[in-house]
């Protein structure tokens, strides 16, 4: 029987998009077929044509991708998603299939390393030109916009000092000469921020992190209207490849039905986690997005649902005291994924951000002493344990 009342998202991560075959299987079947076969050759010219519903060739779509898309369209209150093989899949492509030489990109610095990479060597390579801008000074977006600007791509929070944009005001000013605003949601998760709600035209994910939950797999989505998808993504996906493995399209499935029992479990540790060390003597700065002393507090109860499952916090004694700290924990493990079950700890200026200067570290607020804590699902007491234990040796 058709459901006909709007559904919360838990629902909809747990029902939408399921396509079932003829056996009435409970859980999705993964489809792991690079092809399919057709009854006659008219019929496989009419799917070739477009004029005969069907799949084609797993590039181009598969039904177990597709049922992934679909749940991630319903989840996002999106029109439409597209699934890639990675998070860096998805970025590339979300920026690279609306620009040719001789437009104009603007980002805040404040990005993905690879995302940064991305802006500033390969699209100049290309013809096409970046301005890095402070993402949350609104004059800075409003200075550097200009009639070429065709897109803009924001991350917020952003990796890994969880700083906030104000979604809304870029999405008005970009809007203003005509370009597009791209946002990777990584770090809100869908369940706590609806860039496409504040005026955003385009949402990427790297579903490695939460989505997945546990580990496992890499992916990516892409999501927008039907239009910005079809003028845009859909046919530089389907001739450039890097589509999602149905393989990984069923983990990523199998991880939307549990992430908001997760992601609101690992939010609320990461809140007693922060409250818990924020006053701690060794740490000199705590950032949180759910607490009332982050410095745009009024922006992210405007735009957010709820804080985040990272802490990022700066020890005293720069590089040789976080790393004191990180070898003293047990519990929480040194590694750069994030959106874990397990609690994992970063040092960035090592790590993601390692190849940039100090001066352009420092200019994204990535300090020596700087860590980024991804709160997994183990109980909060024992994490705030082991995190103070630990600082309490450094
Ligand atoms: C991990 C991450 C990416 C890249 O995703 P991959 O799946 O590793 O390619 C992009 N943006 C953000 C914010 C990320 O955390």
């Amino acid at each position: 029987m058709a459901i006909n009342r709007p559904l919360h998202p838990e629902s909809r991560l747990v029902h939408a998009g399921s396509l079932r075959s003829q056996f009435g299987e409970t859980s999705e079947a993964m489809f792991l077929t690079q092809g399919h076969v057709y009854e006659t050759a008219e019929e496989c010219e009419a799917r070739f044509r477009g004029e005969s519903q069907g799949y084609l060739y797993a590039r181009f779509s598969n039904p177990t991708v597709e049922m992934f898309e679909q749940r991630m369209a319903a989840l996002e209150g999106a029109e439409a998603a597209r699934a890639t093989a990675s998070g860096m899949a998805a970025v590339t492509a979300a920026i690279l299939a609306q620009v040719s030489a001789g437009d104009h990109v603007v980002a805040a610095k404040a990005l993905f390393g690879s995302s940064r990479w991305l802006t500033d060597e390969l699209l100049p390579r290309y013809g096409v030109e970046t301005t890095l801008v402070d993402g949350e000074d609104l004059d800075q977006w409003r200075a550097a916009v200009r009639p070429t600007t065709k897109t803009a791509l924001i991350e917020s929070p952003a990796n890994p000092t969880l700083s906030i944009v104000d979604i809304a005001g870029v999405a008005e000013i970009v809007h203003s000469v005509g370009a597009s605003l791209v946002v990777d949601n990584v770090f809100a998760t869908p369940l706590w921020q609806s860039p496409l709600e504040l005026g955003a035209d385009c949402v990427v994910y790297s579903t490695t992190k939460h989505i997945d939950g546990q580990g496992r797999c890499l992916g990516g989505v892409i999501l927008g209207a039907e239009a910005f998808i079809q003028a845009h993504i859909f046919n530089f996906l389907r001739q450039t490849g890097p589509a999602m493995s149905p393989f990984n399209a069923w983990v990523m499935l199998k991880g939307l039905e549990t992430l908001a029992v997760r992601v609101r479990q690992q939010t609320a540790s990461a809140g007693a986690v922060a409250d818990a060390l924020a006053s701690h003597p060794r740490v000199s700065k705590l950032i949180y997005p759910g607490r009332a002393d982050h410095p745009q507090a009024e922006l992210i109860a405007r735009q957010m649902r709820a804080g985040s499952t990272l802490v990022a916090l700066e020890v005293k004694g720069g590089k040789e005291a976080a790393f004191r700290f990180m070898n003293a924990l047990s519990l929480v493990k040194i590694s750069n994924n994030l959106g874990d079950a397990k609690s994992l700890i970063t040092h960035p200026a090592t790590t993601t951000h390692q190849r940039f200067d100090d001066a352009a570290r420092a200019a994204m607020g990535v300090s020596d002493g700087l860590l980024r804590l991804s709160v997994g699902l183990e109980h909060a007491d024992d994490l705030i344990a082991d995190l103070t234990d630990a600082l309490d040796r450094t």
